[in-house]
């Protein structure tokens, strides 16, 4: 993440005419560069057929070497569900299109692999330390200043911005006030969140009751991360060791679950955000800096990344001359988001509300849980959904799914 130059001055002279093919190479892989460097020269042509292979080949190397990744995961209903007995289900992921099953992978592992291979491939992460965006985003060119590790100032002229610098970072302060409009929402719903050093689950499990929602994830070979519902404005020091286990093992229902060394706890509120439109002049709001969804669903980082496609092969057209796709990044990406913020809504509501929701809401909870394990029409439409099929249609981007909900980190 961070900001992204996508075009270069020399592109500009040549104009978008000329040697499209090495513009195009060269800009979709958006290298970052320090000022005065010259601008990587392309490896040869890159005509559509090569960029698929590429496409496939990162495709390979970023989730490859993460393993395959569960592609199930049980929910489990423990008595307290109001009429109900333990039973387990199983996500219907398995159900979606063969060309469309998710893959899984750790934040965390991902992020690093992605890194890697865009320094491997020649990327430069040059822009580091702190940053500060023009004043006044709509101008022909923008400069962006940053100051680099050791402090000097430096300032970077540009066709266009991407701001992928998350929720608190500077590219959306940027913009004037007035210019988006913040759709938010809370959705009243604390998580504890539990790093320990406790034997990973055989898969990522969900856990829905009358005591509240819980999730126990694998994080490596031989630590693990819980989620517990609670209030949203609950203190972590409420919550110590013995209470964590007793209601770990009461909510996931397994008596038996092995407790480790805590390493880490924290409260986070489950919240929902769009901004729109996701771009002000030549600014354009990638990922959370944009849109927060809650983690239900494991939409995010999915959305960031589709963003980002969306934006990297727009500009690449604009480099061949045409503008269309940039001027509809904004639409196109809100059609996205507003389907998984539905999507994320709808999971949150179902796997929340059996706790302590009016009576009505829980047993609302209850019926959307038995029609997705007694339902195939309904397992079919869940798996479309949480495998992220494009609503628009195409195929630009797969859906790279995390786990359910994150690494938490
Ligand atoms: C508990 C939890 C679980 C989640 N689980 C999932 C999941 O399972 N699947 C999924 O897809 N998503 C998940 N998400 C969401 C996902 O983590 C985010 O949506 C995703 O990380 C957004 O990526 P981003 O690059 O837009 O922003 P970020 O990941 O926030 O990255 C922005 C980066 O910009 C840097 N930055 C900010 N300002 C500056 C500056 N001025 N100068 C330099 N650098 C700066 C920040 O340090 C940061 O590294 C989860 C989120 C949470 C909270």
């Amino acid at each position: 993440a961070g900001l992204s130059r996508v075009h270069d001055r020399r592109g500009d002279r040549r104009g978008p005419g000329r040697d499209d093919r090495r513009h195009a190479a060269a800009a979709q892989r958006h290298r970052l560069r320090r000022p005065g460097t010259p601008f990587p020269r392309p490896r040869g042509a890159a005509p559509a057929g090569r960029h698929r292979r590429d496409a496939r080949g990162a495709h390979v190397r970023l989730l490859g070497a993460v393993g395959p990744g569960p592609r199930r995961c049980p929910v489990r209903r423990h008595p307290g569900v109001p009429g109900g007995t333990a039973t387990a289900g199983w996500c219907p992921t398995a159900t979606a299109p063969t060309a469309h099953r998710p893959a899984c992978a750790p934040s965390r592992s991902f992020v690093q692999k992605l890194t890697a291979t865009f320094l491997e491939e020649g990327g430069d992460l040059a822009l580091r330390g702190r940053r500060r965006l023009p004043a006044r985003p709509d101008r022909r060119r923008l400069h962006v200043r940053y100051r680099t590790a050791d402090g000097t100032l430096r300032a970077i002229t540009c066709d266009f911005v991407a701001g992928c610098d998350g929720d608190r970072g500077v590219s959306r302060t940027a913009v004037p006030d007035g210019e988006l409009t913040a759709y938010a929402f809370d959705h009243g719903i604390g998580w504890l969140t539990v790093l320990a050093d406790a034997p990973p689950p055989a898969h990522p499990l969900l856990a829905t009751g009358r005591e509240g929602f819980a999730a126990h994830f694998p994080r490596g070979p031989h630590a693990s991360r819980y989620y517990l519902q609670c209030p949203p404005d609950d203190d972590p020091g409420a919550w110590p060791d013995d209470r964590v286990w007793a209601a770990l093992r009461t909510r996931l229902g397994d008596p038996a679950l092995v407790p480790g060394p805590i390493t880490d706890r924290e409260i986070f509120r489950l919240r929902s955000l769009v901004h729109d439109p996701m771009q002000y002049g030549r600014l354009f709001l990638v990922g959370d800096a944009a849109h927060i969804v809650s983690p239900m669903g494991g939409k995010g980082m999915n959305l960031a990344l589709y963003d980002a496609d969306v934006f990297a092969r727009a500009v690449r057209d604009v480099v061949r001359g045409d503008d269309s796709a940039l001027r509809a990044y904004s639409e196109r990406c809100l059609r996205r988001v507003w389907n998984d913020q539905e999507f994320s809504h709808w999971l949150t509501r179902t796997l929340h509300d059996a706790a302590d929701s009016e009576p009505f809401l829980r047993h609302l909870a209850r019926a959307r849980l038995d029609r997705l394990f007694n339902s195939p029409a309904a397992a079919r439409a869940f798996a479309e959904l949480m495998t992220g099929l494009d609503p628009t249609g195409d195929a630009v981007s797969r859906n790279v799914l995390g786990n359910l909900s994150g690494d938490g980190d």
